[in-house]
């Protein structure tokens, strides 16, 4: 299937390493020219433009702190004036807490992942509005969690993924006359810097954790970049204001 994704632009959050760093990657080799943002990690998100760039695509990098708005503001404009245009916006960057027992946990951290899960969510959304509504055409996909679907153990992180979650489809109607499609994904667990410490890290408990998922294994980060380009593509534009799963089978419910 031709994704047809040659001359669109796409703005990726979070695109320095895991999942982001695979959708850039994607995204660039289905021909969309690629922005590529970062907070901390510089020299990793240089790689994957290098990476990109020595395959003939297209990419710059732009940093930023998604949780603050003048920033997000200014990274648009920056890449608005570099590409000229922004039709795919994956909202990726994220971040997580420890995960526990409601007397674990205080506000600050619910408020602390909020504000890069949701609010960063939201500051990108508000700035590549404008630019997509006057031409009335945007993909947006937010990546989220199977976690927003309330788990076994409660965490900040879930809270937040499900307020991101509520955020997708309220957005999503409000765009949809403006021929904006809103979508959000949500991936069970990932082979990511996100899972190195406590999963990736130890093999005995990876292959016990993955004998639990009915397909077996955890996602590979190219498994959930292969979804969001079909997603930022026209051959899903009767897609909008709902969330896909990509889990492999994977339920964390009590
Ligand atoms: P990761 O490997 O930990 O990478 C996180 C990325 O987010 C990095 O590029 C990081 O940038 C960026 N980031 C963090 N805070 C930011 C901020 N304030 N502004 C801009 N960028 C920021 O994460 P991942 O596992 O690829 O996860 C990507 C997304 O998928 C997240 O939204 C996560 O919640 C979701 N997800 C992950 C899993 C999983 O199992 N891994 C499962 C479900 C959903 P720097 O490195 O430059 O600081």
């Amino acid at each position: 299937m031709d994704l047809e994704l040659t001359g669109k632009a796409a703005l990726i959050t979070g695109a320095s390493r895991g999942i982001g760093a695979a959708a850039a990657l994607a995204l660039a080799q289905e021909g969309a020219s690629v922005a590529i943002n970062y907070l901390t990690s510089e020299s990793e998100a240089q790689k994957v433009v290098e990476s990109i760039r020595g395959n003939g695509g297209r990419a710059s990098l732009f940093q930023a702190d998604v949780s603050k708005a003048d920033q997000v503001q200014a990274m648009v404009g920056a890449v608005l004036d570099e590409y000229k245009q922004i039709d795919i916006l994956v909202n990726n960057a994220g971040i997580t807490t420890h995960t526990g027992r409601i007397d674990g946990f205080g506000a600050e951290d619910i408020e602390k992942c909020m504000a890069v899960n949701v609010s960063g969510m939201l500051n990108c959304i508000q700035a590549v509005t404008p630019h997509m509504k006057s031409r009335r055409y945007g993909k947006i996909i937010n990546v989220i969690s199977f976690r927003a679907y309330a788990t076994r153990y409660s965490s900040p992180y879930d809270i937040s993924k499900a307020a991101a979650l509520a955020l997708t489809i309220e957005v999503a109607s409000e765009l949809a006359p403006f021929n904006i499609n809103v979508v959000s994904i949500s991936p069970g667990t990932a082979a990511t810097d996100m899972n190195r410490e406590k999963l990736l890290s130890d093999a005995k408990k990876l292959r016990e954790f993955e004998a639990k998922i009915p397909l077996g294994r955890i996602a590979q980060p190219e498994d959930i970049a292969n979804l969001i380009c079909f997603l930022s593509s026209d051959r899903a534009k009767h897609i909008t204001g709902t969330d896909i799963l990509i889990t492999g089978g994977e339920i964390f419910r009590w």
